[in-house]
């Protein structure tokens, strides 16, 4: 959700892009600047370890899309872990043609922050993201969460449907891992609920993308992520077609598939679950909202890379449009 430019930006530090971002990792941060060229300004986004994941084959767009219709063998549950806002200028880019003929204004936007439950036959039962805690809400302080990210949270604007705690406490089996679309505070917000060990994995750069913004964010993501595993980085190969950046097979037998959607953040990844009743597309925040989905405009302000983020979301409904059967499930909205 927040943002990650790449290149620095005079933005006063009071505007939207500060969202998530903690003060406390200013210090290290700052000290590693000092000893830096202008070229490597900025830190990274999480000094958490990450590794080549043991999971998932590359593999292509077209063998992905030659199996996605058929029925697949993954239950899915939509948790929605709480409802908040977010300002519009963040999730949808109001400089855009369609949003200015539209006439949208900056403002709050109403979003949830989801998980999904993945129980797949004999794999066992995956998360994707990982929702909320009890503590963020009642003590974004004591939960890790830096001062200026405690000030963009505004977390009386959150109304709690169903807290990690609670999720992990009634899955009824070991977690078999989480796959995260990206290590953004509102993605990686209910770790501190996951069983310690628990596999964790993610696109490439998640951890390592270097930006000024990071001096703000760095901390509360180390907190939130405080004693997990390391960080499993998807080993996405080019897309032989060119129609995505990168597709895995998760699991080696067509059931999931990981899409590398980059723009949001470098290793943004939607995932694509094959359900009984038909294929169902996660996209993550390669598109937060149904509006920005249905009119085909990136996020805004919470994105590090426009064009990037224009690429994705046009290869992304383009899948869809190639699959019509396919249910879409945006990052914040129904
Ligand atoms: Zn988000």
């Amino acid at each position: 959700m927040h943002p990650s430019s790449k290149t620095w930006s005079p933005r006063p530090a009071a505007g939207p892009r500060v969202l998530f971002r903690s003060s406390a990792a200013a210090l290290p941060c700052l000290a590693a600047l000092l000893g830096l060229t202008s070229a490597s300004l900025g830190c990274a986004a999480s000094t958490h370890a990450a590794v080549t994941s043991s999971l998932g084959t590359p593999s292509s767009s077209e063998a992905m899309e030659a199996v996605i219709d058929r029925p697949g063998p993954i239950s899915l549950e939509v948790v929605n872990s709480t409802d908040w806002a977010v300002p519009r200028s963040g999730v949808i880019n109001l400089d855009s043609a369609g949003a200015k003929a539209a006439g949208l204004k900056d403002g709050d936007e109403p979003i949830a922050v989801f998980a999904y439950v993945l129980r797949h036959p004999t794999r066992g039962v995956y998360l994707v993201d990982s929702g909320v805690t009890d503590r963020l809400v009642r003590d974004p302080k004591g939960a890790g969460v830096g001062m200026l990210v405690r000030w963009q949270l505004h977390p009386e604007k959150m109304k709690v449907r169903e807290t990690a705690d609670d999720l992990v406490a009634r899955l009824g089996a070991p977690l078999a891992g989480v796959l995260l679309t990206h290590l953004h505070l509102d993605h990686v917000s209910g770790m501190p609920a996951i069983p310690r060990g628990t596999p964790l994995y993610a696109g490439p750069g998640e951890t390592t993308d270097r930006s000024v913004w990071n001096w703000f964010t760095q901390s509360t993501i180390d907190a939130f992520l405080a004693g997990s595993a390391p960080v499993q980085t998807w080993q996405y190969r080019a897309d032989p077609s060119g129609r995505t950046a990168g597709v895995i097979d998760v699991f080696g037998d067509g059931s999931l598939w990981a899409i590398l959607a980059p723009g949001h953040t470098p290793g943004s990844t939607a995932y694509l679950v094959r359900t009984p009743t038909g294929p169902v597309l996660l996209t993550g925040d390669a598109s937060h909202t149904r509006w920005g989905w249905e009119h085909d405009v990136e996020p805004g302000s919470f994105s590090g890379d426009r064009p990037r983020s224009v690429a994705s979301l046009a290869s992304l409904r383009a899948l869809t449009a190639r699959h019509p059967a396919m249910t879409v499930r945006l990052g914040h909205q129904p």
